[in-house]
């Protein structure tokens, strides 16, 4: 699904320099290396804060403590997303509240939102999946009528940019109080093992932060709240800051991949392509196909026997995962979900796709499908 290699060989003697920069210096946790990459981070996002931790999970979780919720709370997100969004709502007792997302950018719908609202509800949860902006002049709307918080899931969408209809432009996951993201290394800016950020605009929870990836400590081994231990590694900082050099050549190569797929497939009648909304920009974490017609899992192990990698993300909708089962949920409930859970599948998206590798995919798929009755 990514080549990590290809693009490894192509920048291997700066992260090769990086990496036995933080390795002489002997500086393995914080340090200059990670105090870099958060400035630059910061820079490129146009956020006054980045608090950099162990991983996209662990920037959620880190974030709803921040937020003092308590258990019992209500948080609204979508049902169709990676586990770690509810992971962390459902470890910290809180009451995650599902709701669909909208057919044509698999986005959670804020017209659901606002109905799945109780005197309850604290915080709201935005997914921006697959590498495009949730609605977020509706969910702002929302969360300001209510008086809610709104975390962005920011993990499949650093670089994308969400367009205000003020006029003003701003990076996903850092239009929201907090943002969070990942740097996992096939995210669209990976490391090479686990890596995390939340982002804020606001001092105060920037601070509480910072406190709460480091063990709640504020003076050395004084703690004064509940943390835990979250931290980016050195060496990981080293690689994603010559990565982040690269981030938007690498965006444009994802959006690049993206349009000869879509104009591949574009006019196919057993074929969906991805749909942008008008108000961002898409970076393309995942390239995700619906194939109509019901032929999505035979063209899934179709695609296996030749050895063409493919992914269904996601194939069982949160509210019917065993470890989420819940009493308030049943099948049906979120019937936008449940339709894309059996009608997507993801395909090969990354920097180094070349236009041959590109035409033996579309062809290989199209030739399937023109088989199928
Ligand atoms: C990857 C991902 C996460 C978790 O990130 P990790 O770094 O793997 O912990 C959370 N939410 C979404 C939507 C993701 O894609």
């Amino acid at each position: 699904m990514v080549d990590l290699q290809g693009q490894y060989e192509k920048i291997k003697p700066e992260i090769d320099t990086a990496i036995q920069e933080v390795v002489d210096q002997t500086a393995f946790i914080n340090g200059p290396a990670v105090q870099r990459f958060q400035k630059h981070l910061e820079q490129y996002l146009g956020v006054k804060h980045v608090i950099p931790c162990a991983n996209g999970t662990d920037a959620l979780q880190c974030s709803m403590m921040a937020l003092d919720l308590q258990p019992g709370d209500e948080v609204i997100t979508t049902s169709f997303t990676f586990i770690a969004t509810v992971e962390v709502i459902a470890l910290l007792r809180l009451t995650p509240v599902l709701v669909d997302v909208l057919p044509d950018t698999f986005n959670i719908d804020p017209e659901a939102i606002r109905k799945a609202i109780t005197p309850r509800t604290k915080a709201i949860v935005p997914v921006h999946l697959f590498g495009q902006c949730a609605d977020m002049e509706a969910i702002l709307k929302i969360a300001a009528d209510h008086n809610l918080f709104v975390i962005e899931d920011a993990c499949q969408s650093i670089g994308a940019v969400w367009h205000a209809c003020d006029g003003t432009s701003h990076h996903s996951g850092t239009i929201g109080h907090l943002g969070c993201t990942s740097f996992f290394p096939s995210k669209n800016l990976g490391c090479y093992g686990d890596g995390g950020a939340i982002y804020t605009q606001d001092d105060t929870l920037a601070a509480k932060l910072r406190v709460i990836v480091n063990h709640g400590m504020t003076v050395r081994y004084y703690h004064d709240m509940v943390g835990v231990n979250s931290r980016l590694d050195a060496i990981q900082a080293a690689v994603l800051d010559v990565k982040l050099g690269r981030l938007d050549a690498y965006i444009e190569a994802r959006q690049k991949a993206a349009n000869y797929y879509n104009k591949a497939f574009g006019s196919h009648p057993l074929l969906v392509t991805p749909q942008t909304a008008p108000f961002t920009s898409h970076v393309f974490h995942q390239y995700t196909l619906q194939i109509k017609g019901g032929h999505r899992d035979a063209l899934h192990q179709h695609l296996n026997g030749l050895g063409i990698p493919n992914a269904i993300y996601y194939p069982v909708p949160l509210h019917m995962q065993k470890a989420y089962i819940d009493p308030r949920y049943r099948e049906g409930d979120f019937p936008v979900t449940e339709q894309l859970c059996r009608e997507v599948i993801s395909l090969p998206m990354h920097t180094e796709l070349d236009e041959e590798q590109l035409a033996y995919l579309t062809r290989t798929i199209t030739d399937f499908l023109n088989t199928c009755k």
